[in-house]
């Protein structure tokens, strides 16, 4: 360990960044990661039978508007033009997804102009504030009858996010519905602001091992911080991009999290697309993915008979569990604030860092621009 000027725990993409920007400024870094793989939750592996590239924790698709994180991405990879669209299924139909001008009017049978279609939403949207009585709306379902109507709301935004969340939308907060979730116009990008946006060819574990393949850094896998924190030097700074409730045992509870399961199958039934949305309650899972569908710069890939699909399906965080996503609140966030002044007194010289370590949802875009920003100011 004395060797090492940095312990790095978590070879995600965080944790990849960090160590590939210290081992640049001459540090030695040492990553460790209790997984037997690199990449944290971007991993993706290639079945070698179909050459598809298999994103074992769901799809990821790189997108971003932050010109320094996408001149460093492309340092270690390249990537295709892949743009990423969903189409979410209702009553057994296909529609654009996020609502657009074709989603209305293939839900209401009717061909109205992106004006028409503006003016009708917003109307629908009156009546039925109206008639059901919401003054400010108080949880999710109200927020969303007021934003898009009853119907709209019904059909795409209710079952998907009880699904989601396994509970009732009223006993959701509104805030998750911040704006109308609803363009009026044809466009059907997923990442309609994003400047760049693709997959890397060769997958992301290629990208991730492109950055720590360099002499400064030493990566050793299947590795638990907490089985070997007694070998680690006091005065060594830690980079610690795990849960800090775990870290410290639960010893102030569990903080809340979501988590998800992945049905795998190898099938002839392709989804015809990467993403398919299932907004119906009937069907247990929310998405499927046909991981075929992003590598458009191998179109034999694309075109074989044979897809990969993961069924994706929402459920409750267990202790020791895959944790994917923080449920942000006002308590959650108290309970993270005095996990980290335990973390700072138990660790003086750890780093929080990631999506775990700090308790948020981070796209890879952001989560790299973190990361770069904290060695910036870490090694001068
Ligand atoms: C379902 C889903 C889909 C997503 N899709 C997209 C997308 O399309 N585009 C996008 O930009 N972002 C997407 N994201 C976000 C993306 O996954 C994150 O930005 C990214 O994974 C964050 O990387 P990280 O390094 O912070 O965390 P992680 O990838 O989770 O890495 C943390 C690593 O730390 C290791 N670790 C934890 N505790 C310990 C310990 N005690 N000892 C040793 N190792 C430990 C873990 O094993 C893990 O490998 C998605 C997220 C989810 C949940």
């Amino acid at each position: 360990m004395e060797e090492y000027d940095y312990l790095i725990v978590g070879a995600g993409i965080f944790g990849a960044t960090v160590a590939e920007r210290m081992a640049n400024k001459g540090k030695k870094v040492l990553v460790i990661d209790r997984r037997d793989h690199i990449a944290g939750n971007i991993y993706t592996y290639t079945d070698e039978e179909t050459g598809i590239d298999v994103h074992k924790y769901g799809s990821h698709i790189f997108h971003t508007e932050i010109e320094e994180v996408w001149d460093y991405v492309t340092k270690f990879v390249d990537f295709n033009d892949y743009v990423h669209t969903v189409n979410t299924r209702h009553d057994g139909k296909l529609y654009p997804m996020p609502i657009n001008l074709d989603t209305i009017n293939l839900l209401y049978g009717t061909d109205m102009s992106a004006k028409e279609a503006e003016k009708f939403v917003v109307e629908k949207a009156k009546e039925d504030v109206e008639r059901l009585g919401i003054k400010e709306p108080q949880n999710f379902e109200e927020q969303g009858i007021s934003l898009v109507g009853e119907r709209l709301y019904e059909a795409f935004l209710k079952n998907y996010t009880e699904k989601q969340w396994n509970t009732s939308a009223r006993n959701l907060s509104a805030d998750i519905l911040k704006r109308i979730p609803v363009r009026f116009s044809h466009d059907n990008r997923y990442f309609i602001t994003a400047l760049h946006q693709g997959i890397p060819k060769g997958g992301y574990t290629k990208m991730i091992n492109n950055m720590l393949n360099t002499e400064n850094i030493d990566v050793k896998l299947g590795i638990d911080f907490r089985d070997i924190q007694k070998d680690v030097p006091e005065s060594m700074t830690i980079v610690y991009c795990g849960q800090v409730d775990e870290l410290l045992d639960y010893e102030l509870g569990v903080l809340p999290y979501r988590s998800l399961k992945f049905e795998i199958e190898k099938t002839e039934n392709s989804l015809g697309e990467a993403v398919i949305n299932e907004a119906d309650k009937g069907v247990p899972y929310t998405r499927a993915h046909d991981y075929k569908y992003y590598q458009i710069h191998q179109p034999e890939v694309v075109k074989q008979v044979e897809s990969i699909i993961a069924k994706e399906y929402p459920a409750d965080f267990q202790k020791g569990g895959e944790a994917y996503y923080p449920v942000n609140n006002e308590e959650s966030a108290k309970l993270y604030e005095e996990y980290v002044k335990l973390v700072k007194e138990k660790y003086p010289n750890m780093i929080l860092g990631g999506r775990l370590g700090a308790y948020q949802y981070w796209d890879m875009d952001k989560a790299i621009k973190n990361a770069l920003d904290l060695v910036e100011n870490l090694v001068k």
